[in-house]
């Protein structure tokens, strides 16, 4: 399998997800391939079509989860960078092994896919997101 890690989404949080779908859906017209509930993350997720990548954006549904936490600090704005790798188990073995903070085990998010967020002090200051490509 090719070692490539082509950028999945753009994950950006905002306090309102049709407020943010008027600008990226109805102005800027990008697509919207998808919109779901996450109720573990407790967000609304709506993915936009942006050709090779997607623009995810994150509404929390309640004011005291990581999202809401983070409009709360922060404002709305870019959230998370996602890199879709090959092989998830291999790459989270290998980044503890190198000493980076994984923030959870892997698990299913948005659209079924698993992934792992990676803390941003091992990142460059970015929390970065890992998504397994589909085989
Ligand atoms: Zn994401």
């Amino acid at each position: 399998m090719e070692n490539q890690f082509p950028i999945d989404h753009l994950g950006i949080a905002v306090s309102s997800l049709e407020g943010a779908l008027h600008f990226y859906r109805d102005q800027l017209g990008l697509t919207v391939t998808q919109r779901e509930t996450v109720a573990g993350e407790r967000v609304n997720v709506a993915m936009l079509a942006t050709g090779e990548s997607r623009i995810e954006l994150l509404e929390p549904t309640e004011t005291d989860s990581v999202i809401g936490k983070f409009l709360e600090k922060h404002g709305p704005g870019l959230h998370h960078v996602s890199l879709r790798v090959p092989n998830l188990e291999a790459t989270v073995e290998r980044l503890r092994a190198a000493g980076s903070r994984i923030l959870n085990e892997p698990r299913l998010g948005a659209g079924g896919h698993r992934y792992v967020f990676v803390h941003p002090a091992s990142t460059g200051g970015v929390l970065l997101e890992l998504v397994e490509a589909h085989s």
